[in-house]
């Protein structure tokens, strides 16, 4: 009899217990609901990132989580600073740009990590104040890539253990994946004018069609028409050593410089990253030979000052096409199309060749 009082106590008991883990599962389910929520319902880009860092802090109870974003073209970056969000704000958001440059066990992860904290494979991505004693790295994967990682740290050695269950937190980075995508994107719309806003000069899009409409022009008048790309070169090592905000200040002089050589009707634009392009109509190989060279030496004689106390000269390699007509290219889309390709691969023999230099496309 007490034996049997013994086991219904024991049963009543553990029926108990499982009623106040599902309880607190539940309750647990809810709370990450409405965090779910509120991220998909953040205003900007820069709401997003403060409540992926901050906002879940506060929720998990954690004084460490940031965030790492990819980011090779700095876009992300540009449409913060111009949305005007505070870098205050954001200084728990950590951009590379190439996620190879992290330590493999960050650069190869595909699923929640949880485990002990380690400073050589850690300190990148939770710099921390205080002593950490376990992490959590969650992917941010979109499209089957590795796009970034969400990254909480504890004190607590027992917080983040391996034999955790990862599901919550595998749904939580997709949700964030997906938000940052969209708030990026949706940022992008906002700002898609013709312009770049970094050096106020056009942007691709739009010189992807006015090239449209010069090469028209060319071949209705039977003009020459020359299309310049230029790279910076080694502009990664300015950024590298002097910081993302002097690289930006190199690049904007470098377009005013490039400016400075240019007629009125030429056509200068931002092509991508550090490579600049310009369309010169009315212009043929030789003309266009000359003006890159005035431009080359224009960007490299005086040193560009990046504040009272640095100055970094810097070299240009430039690419020189010119629009030849082909037979049975004479859509004038594939007709820019092969002109930019031309002149990239003019920029690629002048950087093989050893950079500062003005190259035409190699002999076909
Ligand atoms: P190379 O001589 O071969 O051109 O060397 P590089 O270092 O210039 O090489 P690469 O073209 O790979 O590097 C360009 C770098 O420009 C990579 C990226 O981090 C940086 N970058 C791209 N856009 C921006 C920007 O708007 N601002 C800043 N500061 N850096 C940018
Ligand atoms: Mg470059």
């Amino acid at each position: 009899m007490t034996r049997e009082a013994d086991e219904n106590h024991r049963l009543r008991e553990q029926m108990a217990a499982l009623t106040r883990e599902a309880a607190n599962n539940e309750a647990i389910l809810r709370r990450s609901q409405q965090r779910e929520l509120a991220l998909m319902h953040a205003e900007t880009l820069a709401d997003l990132l403060v409540g992926l860092t901050r906002g879940l802090g506060d929720s998990f109870g954690l004084s460490d989580v940031t965030v790492v974003l990819c980011d090779p073209q700095h876009e992300v970056r540009h449409l913060l600073a111009n949305s005007g969000a505070l870098s205050s704000e954001l200084d728990s958001v950590i951009f590379v740009d190439s996620m190879a440059g992290l330590t493999p066990t960050v650069a190869n992860l595909r699923k929640t990590w949880l485990g002990p904290y380690s400073a050589a494979d850690h300190q990148l991505i939770l710099p921390s104040e205080t002593k950490l004693a376990s992490v959590a790295i969650l992917p941010l994967m979109r499209h089957g890539r590795l796009v970034g990682s969400m990254n909480f740290g504890s004190a607590d050695p027992e917080r983040f253990t391996r034999d955790l269950s990862t599901d919550f937190l595998n749904h939580l980075a997709a949700v964030a994946a997906f938000c940052l995508e969209n708030a990026v994107n949706r940022e992008k719309l906002v700002r898609a004018g013709l312009t770049d806003v970094l050096t106020g000069w056009y942007n691709r899009r739009y010189l992807q069609s006015r090239m449209r409409e010069e090469i028209i022009l060319a071949r209705r008048y039977n003009q020459t028409l020359v299309c310049l790309l230029l790279d910076i070169d080694s502009f990664k090592d300015i950024n590298d050593s002097h910081g993302h905000i002097a690289g930006d200040t190199v690049l904007r002089e470098v377009a005013h410089r490039v400016k400075g050589q240019i007629r009125g009707s030429d056509v200068p634009a931002r092509f991508g990253g550090d490579e600049l392009a310009v369309l010169l109509p009315h212009t043929d190989e030789a003309a266009g030979v000359r003006m890159a060279e005035r431009i080359r030496k224009a960007v490299s004689s005086t040193p560009i000052s990046l504040d009272p106390r640095n100055a970094v000269t810097v070299t240009v390699s430039v690419g020189v096409a010119e629009d030849k007509p082909r037979r049975g290219r004479e859509e004038p889309d594939l007709i820019g199309e092969a002109l930019l390709q031309e002149a990239d691969a003019a920029l690629y023999r002048s950087k093989s060749e050893g950079r500062d230099r003005v190259r035409t496309p190699p002999p076909e």
